[in-house]
């Protein structure tokens, strides 16, 4: 046995969406409760630099990271699994990659030479794989390659995976993920695509290990023969993944199929101490047999793709669990709200969320929504934008402001009670430059932040360029709506709270990027409980009526 990091890489095949990220967690998961230490990173093929300045519609969401790095949502699905941080360094793009070569061309590092794909592109590749590797703190890097297998611009990260597996032989191993549909109309599995996208990686020189294939119908083992014959990988290294309830089925689905032992035994590794999964089942056997539900409604623009709320969903269903209680969301297009139809659509809510966002689309129908939430003493919570409409509406409907706005829709408002942050105001270029990533922020005794955290000292991840502002502060104090957790350097508002309400919180930052499996995130935790006292408070009082 070697000391070296091992490489794993996880290609896709047949179509997109089969869940590569979910199957790297998992795999992740499984080699992690053996005790090895593990990290996952994407690589991106699309030439944005990162996805930062991507429409929600088109990708889904942007996942942030510690160090304030705007990510693919995948990151988001490796922290909720293995509980550890990611970084800058665990998804790149095919746009940074191009950015450095380009940037160390213009630098004159290349001496003269011709800068080429390969080997500058796939070198620069490769590099950006070892980055995490030769830190020296993780014994597995899972590299999962977006994209499908034969698309034309995943061919530099296929050809860089051949150039590891030649240069680094023993120390890398690729699992592909296929699939094999069921056809109705034959009543049959078929496994031709399978054989087809293997065929497509051997044409590039990748032989991959290791076949992982989604299958809505149990493969068998015939099946299981002949797609290991003809993709040459051996009968054990043919796993099959069922569609499962929950995407955190799937660890304990691969370990059932073993995927953690044969890739183990192929790399020549010891099997490790036997898996500790009893805190993962423990929490799925709550998220499957809930002893309550609660109705809680996500306010947003952005609706139509649920990706787009990823973290926030998530970071419920941690919540439901570790509360015994589903959270069924109901989907507000905030679009859709106006002030004839908002009692009808929150008033059997037991809670509701408004969601992050920029522009000014959908903003009327969020404030809307706040002002029947806070009248109707219905548990809110507001993250980022959501908290930034929080303050509008109380500053409009509370403090009599009518001409009160954010800066970001309204430039000139006499009323800014949520402006551009000052180290904003020179900033020209749009990717990568909001206030991003950790920062600490201090809570204050005797709120609703206390008791949720339960400390004075917290620290979350941002990703905004406005903020409340602080000249206005005394007089929303006096009205009734406070500050509770403040930026301890620069004084910027973090948190803010209405005392007189049963539980209103709104949250500069964004608790949804830190929940996991093994953390649910206290806001969210009581959020919940807030909501589940309040479907009690209304259950009895209607008893008391009839
Ligand atoms: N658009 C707002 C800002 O930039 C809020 C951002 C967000 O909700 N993430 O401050």
């Amino acid at each position: 046995m070697s000391n070296s990091t091992k490489y794993i890489f996880v290609t896709g095949g047949v179509t997109s969406s089969l869940g590569k990220g979910i199957i790297s967690a998992s795999l992740a998961k499984l080699l992690q409760s053996r005790g090895y230490s593990v990290t996952i990173q994407k690589l991106d093929p699309y030439i944005n630099v990162d996805p930062g300045t991507l429409n929600p519609y088109e990708h889904g969401e942007c996942y942030v990271t510690e160090d304030g790095a705007e990510t693919d949502l995948d990151l988001g699905h490796y922290e909720r699994f293995l509980n550890t941080p990611t970084s800058q360094a665990n998804n790149v793009t095919t746009g940074r990659i191009y950015q450095s070569v380009i940037d160390k061309e213009r630098r004159g590092d290349y001496l003269g030479k011709t800068v080429q794909v390969i080997p500058h592109i796939t070198d620069e590749i490769k590099e950006r794989i070892q980055i995490l590797g030769n830190k020296g703190t993780h014994e597995f890097v899972i590299t999962e390659i977006g994209g499908t297998v034969g698309d034309i611009e995943s061919l530099p990260y296929v050809e860089a995976v051949r150039q590891m597996l030649w240069e680094k032989e023993g120390d890398c191993l690729v699992v592909h993920l296929t699939l094999v549909p069921y056809l109705s109309a034959a009543g049959e599995l078929k496994t031709k695509p399978t054989q087809h996208s293997v065929k497509a990686l051997l044409e590039l020189g990748v032989q991959p290990h290791v076949l992982v294939c989604r299958t809505e119908h149990e493969l068998g083992d015939e099946l299981k023969d002949k797609v290991a014959k003809f993709c040459n990988v051996s009968r054990s290294a043919v796993i099959e993944s069922r569609d499962a309830s929950t995407i955190y089925d799937v660890p304990l689905l691969m370990k059932e199929e073993r995927l953690d032992e044969v890739i183990l035994g192929k790399l020549n590794m010891p099997l490790g101490t036997e898996p500790d999964i009893n805190e993962w089942q423990s929490f799925l056997h709550k998220l499957k047999n809930p002893e309550k539900e609660v109705e809680i409604g996500l306010v947003g623009k952005y609706v139509e793709l649920r990706d787009s709320y990823k973290s926030i969903t998530e970071a419920f269903i941690h919540a439901g669990a570790s509360n015994n209680c589903k959270v069924k969301v109901r989907w507000i297009h905030s679009e859709s709200i106006t002030s004839d139809n908002v009692a009808n659509k929150l008033n059997d809510l037991k809670g509701v969320l408004v969601a992050p966002g920029f522009g000014t689309r959908g903003i009327a129908g969020k404030i809307e929504a706040i002002r029947y939430i806070r009248e109707n003493q219905i548990p809110f919570l507001g993250i980022c934008l959501g908290m930034q409409c929080a303050v509008i509406e109380y500053a409009r409907n509370v403090l009599g402001w009518p001409e009160a706005h954010t800066m970001e829709i309204e430039e000139n408002t006499n009323k800014p009670v949520i402006h551009l942050m000052n180290e904003q105001r020179s900033v020209v270029d749009k990717g990568g430059t909001m206030r991003l990533g950790a920062y600490p922020c201090q809570v204050n005794n005797d709120t609703t932040a206390f008791e949720v955290y339960g400390k004075e000292n917290i620290s979350e991840r941002h990703r905004h360029r406005y903020e409340f502002n602080n000249e206005y502060l005394s007089d929303f104090e006096e009205a009734g709506m406070i500050a509770s957790g403040m930026n301890p350097e620069k004084g910027l508002v973090e948190i803010v709270e209405i005392p007189e309400h049963p539980w209103f919180v709104g949250v500069q930052f964004h608790p949804e990027y830190k929940s996991t499996v093994d953390n649910p995130h206290p806001l969210f935790v009581n959020f919940v409980q807030a909501a589940i006292k309040q479907q009690v408070k209304v259950m009895s009082s209607s008893e008391l009526q009839s």
